[in-house]
This record gives structure tokens, sequence and C-alpha cells, in this order.
């Protein structure tokens, strides 16, 4: 519990930022092209705008130029000029001339006929130079004649006389009846020309009322479909448009949004701001762009032109953009969160190979701990480790093997069999334990001997098996124990076996044993073989006398004194109690008849040292009788010669002791 708890909050803490880091870089990497995105959405609405507004004036313009067209051609209008003529004079007006009066119903279906077929116009007017109406029509009636208003103070006319022919004056738009004549309010254009006859005498002065609303109807419908609205406004910033949202016709924008004004006022074409929206102006003198109509001047008052138009649009933005097209906030939002998978994936695998890495490092270091003890277990064992490969090559071998060899690894691998190691003698026995390890068991065992550098022999025993894959035999792995210290202790054994402890003489084994050899040895080359059998006298009454201590002394001295009467080849050993025998090689009946006297005189001239608290002379004298006989020829046994030999000390034992006795055979 306490080591995890770390664990996760650092897990944790990864987490979060493999979440957030993939959210910053992808915005990062995103926000170029969002902000491309913009701004070329941004050039589109500029450009759909700006045609938009384009067309949409043209047409106004068209319009207006029709209209001028129309004020001019009414003032050349021979009828118009005639009628006008006629009533230069007259006054009042002439109501009984019949021609006039015909004249003025055909101006007034002209007047009726431009109204109606137009439907531009609210009224159309025609003065006398005095500014009086010579004929007034309206869409609503027929205005009565004889004239019931007079123009002459208006700036209108006043700007009409003062005019050539075909020159025009156009009032700004100001409010006026709406053509329809129900009563909704509009605002008009006055347009006025003055008329004169071919003598060029002024005659008077034709004046339209455009309805003003009406021709710019369709600039703002246009902007509506199009989620935009349009902008007029003249020199002064006053608004000519419909009452819309935040201003009225008349209104001025450099009170309701002076920046803008400020904006649109320092160039004659540009973008501004307008509240949360965007325009696009320019500016248009309309005294200016007449080329289609047929007027030679333009004239208007001095502070209304040139007017600045425009567009205003809503400013794109990314939200609005995105919205637009719910599939593209999905792919985006789907690129977000794949992020966000793919960071929290990174460090969950993270997490796992790290984890996967240190137990890998844990376990190659404790691979390679162990591998090391495993090698110098293999180097240093007690016992010798090679293989061989089916030739009996050795591809390997450990440090202890070379040791008892005495060799370098590099002069023996791959170049030495290990048979050329085993002795002559045991080579029989390995080659037979190699072929099987080779064969179907796979495992061999052999005890032989090692020649080594120095001479020396080590006896082994060798267990090989045989490694084997799916290729088959790939070699024999070989263990090898040294058998010195154990052939040692059974020599030892044997040794101790064959000895008498006390005296260290060899026992009645020991003489069987050597007694095979010396009678083969004795068959092979005919040389006699004698036997001496010896048994001490009375040795009952020393032991009774001096105690069994006094009587192992005497046994031990024995032994000396015999030892020293006796050659190399010759084989004393202890039967049993106070009994010995000695086998002689190469000794006949008189020869070991000689050794037997000898040594039953030297044992009586030999006292034993026993101390002065055995008896007053410190020593003590003792002696052996003795029975003497041949091994014959043709005994493969020692029994006969040993039960011949008992005889003769039986004999000798009965004559009276401490006398040697031949017994033939
Ligand atoms: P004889 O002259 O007829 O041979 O008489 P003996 O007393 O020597 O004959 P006997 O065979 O009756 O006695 C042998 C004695 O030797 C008996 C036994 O106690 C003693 N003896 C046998 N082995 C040992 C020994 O290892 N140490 C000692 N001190 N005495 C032994
Ligand atoms: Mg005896
Ligand atoms: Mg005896």
């Amino acid at each position: 519990m306490y080591e995890i708890s770390p664990l996760l909050k650092a897990l944790w803490a990864r987490l979060v930022v493999a979440s957030l880091l993939p959210v910053i870089v992808v915005t990062m990497m995103l926000y170029p092209f969002f902000a491309a995105y913009l701004e070329e959405r941004l050039d589109g609405t500029r450009g759909a705008a700006e045609a938009l507004l384009g067309a949409k004036y043209a047409v106004l313009l068209q319009d207006m130029n029709e209209s001028f067209n129309q004020v001019l051609a009414t003032a050349e209008f021979p009828l118009l000029r005639h009628y006008l003529a006629s009533r230069q004079s007259a006054l009042p007006p002439p109501a009984q001339d019949i021609e006039s009066r015909r004249e003025l119903k055909q101006l007034e279906a002209l007047f009726n006929t431009l109204l109606t077929h137009f439907g531009r116009y609210t009224r159309l007017t025609l003065l006398d130079t005095h500014g009086r109406e010579q004929l007034s029509s309206t869409t609503a009636q027929l205005q009565p004649v004889p004239p019931v208003v007079n123009h002459a103070a208006t700036e209108a006319f006043q700007e009409a006389m003062q005019l050539q022919p075909r020159e025009l004056y156009i009032s700004p738009p100001h409010p006026g009846a709406n053509s329809n004549g129900d009563g909704t309010k509009t605002a008009v254009i006055d347009i006025v020309t003055p008329v004169f006859d071919d003598n060029g005498v002024r005659l008077g002065v034709v004046f339209f009322a455009l309805d003003w609303f009406r021709i710019t109807a369709s600039l703002s419908q246009a902007m509506e479909a199009n989620h935009a609205q349009a902008l007029l406004v003249d020199a002064q910033g006053r608004w000519l448009l419909p009452d819309t949202e935040g201003i009225s016709f008349g209104e001025t924008l450099a009170t309701s949004w002076p920046d803008t004004w400020q904006a649109m006022t320092s160039r004659n074409r540009g973008e501004a701001g307008i509240g949360e929206q965007i325009l696009w102006f320019r500016t248009h003198d309309i005294r200016m762009n007449h080329y289609r109509s047929q007027a030679g001047m333009i004239m208007s008052q001095p502070d209304t032109q040139p007017w600045r138009l425009g567009i205003v649009t809503p400013r794109p933005s990314l939200p609005g953009l995105l919205l637009e097209n719910p599939a593209q906030i999905l792919a985006i939002a789907l690129v977000y969160l794949l992020s966000v998978a793919v960071g929290i994936f990174w460090v969950l695998s993270h997490d796992r190979q790290r984890s996967l890495r240190q137990r890998a490092l844990l376990f190659s270091r404790e691979a390679r701990q162990y591998a090391g003890e495993v090698q110098d277990l293999y180097e240093n064992a007690p016992c010798g480790y090679h293989s061989l490969d089916s030739e009996g090559r050795i591809v390997k071998i450990n440090r202890t093997e070379l040791e008892w060899l005495g060799y370098r690894a590099d002069e023996i691998i791959d170049r030495r069999l290990y048979r050329d190691f085993v002795t002559p003698e045991t080579r029989e026995a390995f080659d037979a334990a190699f072929q099987q390890v080779l064969g179907k068991g796979q495992e061999g065992a052999a005890e032989c001997e090692l020649l080594c550098r120095d001479g020396t022999v080590l006896p082994v025993a060798i267990q090989a098996t045989a490694q084997v894959t799916e290729d088959g035999f790939q070699y024999a792995r070989t263990t090898v124990f040294d058998l010195s210290e154990r052939k040692r202790l059974e020599a030892r054994l044997e040794r101790q076996a064959m000895t008498d402890p006390l005296t260290g003489l060899g026992n009645r084994r020991y003489l069987e044993g050597q007694a095979a050899l010396e009678i083969a040895r004795a068959q092979r080359s005919g040389a006699p073989l004698s036997l001496i059998a010896i048994d001490l006298d009375h040795f009952k009454r020393i032991n009774d006398s001096y105690g069994h201590d006094v009587g192992d002394l005497v046994l031990q001295a024995f032994a000396d004194t015999a030892r020293g009467q006796l050659r190399d080849g010759d084989v004393l050993c202890r039967m049993g109690g106070e009994e010995f025998a000695v086998l002689l090689p190469d000794t006949g009946d008189d020869e070991a008849m000689q050794v037997a006297e000898r040594l039953r005189q030297t044992v009586v001239a030999t006292p034993v040292k026993v101390g002065g608290d055995v008896n007053e002379e410190g020593q003590l004298a003792y002696s052996a009788s003795l029975g003497v006989t041949l091994v014959n020829a043709g005994e493969t046994s020692l029994k006969p010669a040993i039960k011949r030999a008992d005889q003769g000390l039986y004999i000798a034992k009965e004559a009276g002791r401490n006398q040697a006795h031949w017994q033939p055979v």
C-alpha cells in the first residue's frame, strides 16, 4: 500500500500531462489553419459583399439615370414647350382657350402615363418661370388647375432657373409623401430641369419627385437576403435609407457610430468596424457618374455629395464558421479525442514498457550472476568437466581438469583427442564407454587412468552423457572424478586389513595373498619356496606371570628380532596369538633350516627389555619352536605346506621346545 500510492500518483500526473499536451499541440497545429480559414472566409465575404454592393448600386444608378433622361426628355417635349410658351403671358389661365385645354389634357395624360408606367415618382410638376404650378400629377389624384402652389421660393426652383438646357438639379433625399398615397413614410428626391424654346428663351421648369425609398428598396432587400445590410449616407453622414435598427432616416452616423464615420471619411473606400459587424464602404458622387444619361451637368447642394455607400455584414467568427457545418466540429473533436487517446496510450504503454524493462534488467542481472556462478562452478568444481565431439576431440574442458592434466586450454581444445590422455592400460575401458555414449544408450562410464604432463598417472572415474538435438549427436558431456584419494584409502584399508596392528607384520590374509604370488613365481622360475611355522614357548605362562602387556611386548620384540634375521623378499607374518610364519622365496630345505635355526638362536639370545618393575633383571628371556617345510612344486595353495609346518612345529614342541624341526613333503 505504502509503495503503490506514490506510484499511482506519478502515473496520474503523467496521464494529466499526456491529456493536456496533445490538446495544446493540436491547437497550436490547427490554429494557423483556423486563422487562414477565417481570413479566407473574410476575403470571401468581402468579395461577395463588394460584388453585391456594386451590382445593386449599379441598378440604383441606372434607375436614377433613367429618371434623369425622362426629366430631360419631358423638358424637350414640343407639346410641353408650346403649352408653357402659351402660358407665359396669359394671366389667369385661359379656361376658355380650347387649344390650351387640349394641350393640357395631353400633357396630363403624359404625366399620368409616366407616373403609372414607372411607378417611381410621387409627383410630376410643371412650373412656369414664376414658379407657378401649371400642371401637377400625383399618383393619388390629378392636381387641379389653376395651380395652388407657387414654387418661386423653393430652392429647387431657384436652382433650376440658374441652369442651362440639359442641366439638372437634384435635391438631397428628404421626407416626402409616398407615391402610393397610403400615408406610409417615404423620402423623395427632387429632379428639376429648365425648359427652353427653340430660340433659347426660358419657358419654365420640369419638376419630378422621385420616390427614394422605392428605388432603393431593391438595395435593402438584396442585402437582407444575404444576411447583410446596405448603408447609404450623404457627405454629412446622414442616413439616406429607411429607418433601421440603430438609425433613422436623416440621422447622422457621426453621432451614432463616430468611430465608423471617422474611418469612412478618412479614405474613399475600405473597411471599418460598425458595432459587432464589419462594413465595406466606398464613395460615390452622383454628379460625376451620369455617363449613361443625357444630362449635361448635374447640380446638387454642395454639402450632400459625395455619398458613401456600403454593406454591413456579420463579422465571421470561428465558432460561427464551425457551427455552419457540424461535421467539422465532429472532425475536430475526433482529432482532439484521438490525440488525447494517443497520449494516454503512450503513457500507459511507456509505463508498462518501463516496468518490463526493469524486470528484464533484474532478470538479466540475475541471469548474469547465475551464469557467472555456473561458470565458476564449472571451472572450479572439485571434479573435471569436458565435452567431446563425435570423434572424441576435446571441445571444452574446465580448469580443474586442465590443472590435473597440467595443460593450458589452448593446447588442448579442438586439438587433442581425450583418448590420448588415457593410459594404454585403461584405454580399452575408455573406448568402450565412449562408444556407448555415441550409441543408443547415450551414457557411458569407465574407470581409467589419465596420463598427466608431469608423467604422473591419475586414476579417475568418467561418466558421460550424450548431448543430442534434432540434428543428432552434438557432444558428450563428461564428468571426471579424481579417484586417487579413494584409491589411497582403499589401499590403506587393504593394508590395514592385512596387517597385524600390534607388531606391524602382515596377517594370515597377507600371507595367503603373498603366497599366491610367490607360488606362481616359483612355478614359473622353478625356484624352491620354503615355509617356517613359529610358536612362542610357554607364552601363557608369560602372560600369567607378568601380565598381558608384557606378553604384547614380547610379541613385538619377537617381530623385531625376526625381521632382523630375514631378507627383504622373505614374508614374515603373524598368524594369530603367539604364532608366526615366514615364507622364504628362492629357499631350499637346507637353507630354510639354517634360517630357522638362526632365528631360534637369536630369540634365545635376545631377551625382551621389560623394565625394573616387572622383574629384577629388567629383561625377560623367551624361546620359540619352529616347524620347517618346502612348498611342493605341485601345490597351488599354501594350505598343505602350513599343515606340514604345523606338524613339524608340533614335533618340536613335543621334543621339548626351543628347537626347529624339518618336516618333509
Ligand atoms: P606352549 O609352549 O605349549 O606353546 O604353551 P603356551 O602357553 O605358549 O601355549 P597356549 O597356546 O596354551 O597359550 C597361548 C597363550 O597366548 C594363550 C593366550 O592367552 C596367549 N595369547 C594369545 N594371543 C595373545 C596376545 O596377543 N597377547 C598376549 N599377551 N597373550 C596372548
Ligand atoms: Mg600357540
Ligand atoms: Mg606357544
